[in-house]
């Protein structure tokens, strides 16, 4: 096993997985694994640099030549195997992703169903690698397409969607024949390394899956390394440019996936009572840790007080709790840091002009609160663009209500926004949100739905500074980034030989 607990109430120990197995070397750096719940470490996780990437690295190399000529049909077999094993775990690995995000277990449950449709998309693979044929495109002459995988490739993701973001990734990378190495975030690794485990009990080739721990270090080994073809990214802004930037300089192939700013746009014509529902399930939502979450309510006049009042009445009776119990509806955040920066926002959001209208820190916590990394929902109101709690990614329980005196002016502060993640409008007028998902520049739109995350049959990606590279994650566009195309033209000898010709092929 890559993850150990000796013990109830004893520190796990997370190491790495490589070329099928956990790793036996003494990691010179470890990080802390922490319970947002308590505040407390629960555990090690080995941190992996060079040496780890490479032989992971090798490991892959080394499986690869196997792994892509299986066929197809055994390819999808395994998905298959892993799909059901990965169902069967499905509440170890919700549980896992609750004790050291700290979201809360209906929620990680839906984060683990939600990766599981990406690989039901990938079981699919030898009906979406079928390419084109054209017969006779000059006499006696047929054209094809293939796709085939670009070899190595690794992933590297945020702390927020420890199994689904991997899951973006790997299934599809896999059916369409690659081998991969993930660098998941050290703050929750441990659902990462039960997802190699299942992985290998489907029956995948030792090395085509490895899991390398650890930060800054394994993830310029990955980006660096000359065995690696591509890599896909997810997490903030400022990493996703570097890592897009580093990458590409070395020859890869990359999409990087940055941080969000999300709009819910509300036309004083839409159903309140919906709307508030939407923001406060959109906003405080895995505390506000979703890159889809809603952090901006832009209340088209005159309807701003009654939304907020609406909202406010909502979050009285949130239940705010450790993710474990079963009642809780909103959890803590990550780290002891992160806590305290966002609930500075608060104070640096009052001291611009906005107001508070929901103060997050006297939210009660049920239970025990121990020292954990609590901080209620929270809501400033009058937020200008411009303002720092308006302009910086917060990633967490805070909405910021932003009034706007008509339509044009509310999609206006959107597209003047860096960011392109998602955004949605609330509104009973057809023509009005036809018009929004035309002019908004975002690349995921929802009109009535707050969290427009789309299905893993299409491809989910932002705009702006919310995605560096040409291509979104799964879909058709994840098979595409990870094969490449082939174009063959192919003549078969017949009788009629045209002879000796040096001219440029034409289709006479
Ligand atoms: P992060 O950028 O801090 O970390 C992401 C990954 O990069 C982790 O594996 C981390 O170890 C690594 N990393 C961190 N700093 C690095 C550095 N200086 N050099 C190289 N690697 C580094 O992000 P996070 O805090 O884990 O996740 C939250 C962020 O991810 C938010 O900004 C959120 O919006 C974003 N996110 C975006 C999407 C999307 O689809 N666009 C989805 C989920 C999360």
């Amino acid at each position: 096993m890559g993850r150990s607990a000796e013990g109830e109430g004893m520190s796990k120990h997370c190491t790495h997985w490589i070329n099928g197995k956990p790793w036996t070397g003494e990691a010179a750096t470890r990080g802390d694994i922490y319970d947002p719940a308590t505040g407390r470490v629960s555990g090690t996780v080995d941190f992996g640099g060079a040496a780890e990437v490479g032989a992971a690295v090798a490991a892959a190399v080394a499986a690869l030549p196997g792994w892509r000529d299986t066929s197809l049909v055994k390819r999808a077999g395994v998905m298959f195997a892993f799909r059901e094993l990965a169902r069967k775990h499905a509440g170890e690995l919700a549980s896992l992703i609750t004790s050291e995000h700290g979201k809360v277990l209906s929620d990680a449950a839906g984060e683990v169903a939600r990766g599981l449709e990406v690989v039901d998309f990938a079981c699919g693979i030898p009906h979406l690698l079928k390419g084109g044929f054209s017969e006779n495109v000059s006499s006696g002459v047929d054209a094809y397409s293939i796709r085939q995988p670009v070899g190595v490739v690794a992933g590297i993701t945020p702390f927020n969607f420890p199994a689904m973001v991997p899951m973006w990734m790997f299934p599809i990378a896999l059916a369409c024949g690659n081998a991969f190495v993930l660098k998941p975030s050290e703050k929750d690794p441990s659902a990462s390394v039960l997802l190699a485990e299942l992985l290998a009990e489907a029956g995948l080739p030792d090395g085509a899956f490895s899991v390398v721990h650890g930060a800054k270090e394994a993830v310029d080994a990955l980006l660096t390394h000359p065995d690696v073809r591509a890599v896909s990214f997810v997490g903030s802004t400022p990493v996703a440019r570097y890592v897009s930037q580093t990458a590409t300089e070395h020859g890869k192939r990359v999409q990087a996936l940055g941080g969000a700013k999300n709009h819910m746009v509300v036309l004083p014509d839409a159903d309140l009572d919906l709307a508030a529902d939407a923001a406060v399930n959109a906003g405080f939502g895995s505390a506000g840790e979703r890159c889809m979450a809603i952090s901006v309510v832009v209340a088209v006049d005159p309807i701003g007080d009654e939304l907020v009042g609406k909202i406010a009445e909502r979050i009285r009776g949130l239940r705010v709790g450790p993710g474990s119990d079963e009642g809780a509806e909103m959890g803590p955040l990550v780290t002891r840091e992160h806590r305290d920066k966002v609930a500075g926002y608060l104070d640096s959001g009052v001291a611009d002009g906005a107001t508070l209208a929901v103060d997050g820190r006297d939210h009660p916590v049920s239970g025990d609160p121990g020292d954990g990394f609590w901080l209620g929902p929270t809501v400033l109101d009058h937020v200008r663009p411009g303002m720092r709690c308006y302009t910086d990614e917060i990633f967490g329980p805070v909405l910021s209500v932003v009034r706007a005196g008509s339509y044009a002016e509310a999609l206006e502060v959107i597209n003047g926004s860096p960011y392109g993640n998602g955004t949605a409008i609330f509104t009973n007028d057809g023509g009005a949100a036809r018009r929004f998902t035309h002019e908004v520049e975002v690349g995921m739109v929802g009109v009535n739905v707050p969290i427009p995350v789309p299905m893993a049959f299409y491809s989910f990606g932002g705009w702006k500074s919310s995605l560096f590279g040409d291509t979104h994650v799964h879909g058709t566009e994840g098979v595409h980034f990870y094969t490449r195309g082939k174009a063959v033209t192919s003549r078969w000898l017949d009788p009629s030989h045209g002879g000796v010709n040096l001219g440029f092929p034409v289709n006479a």
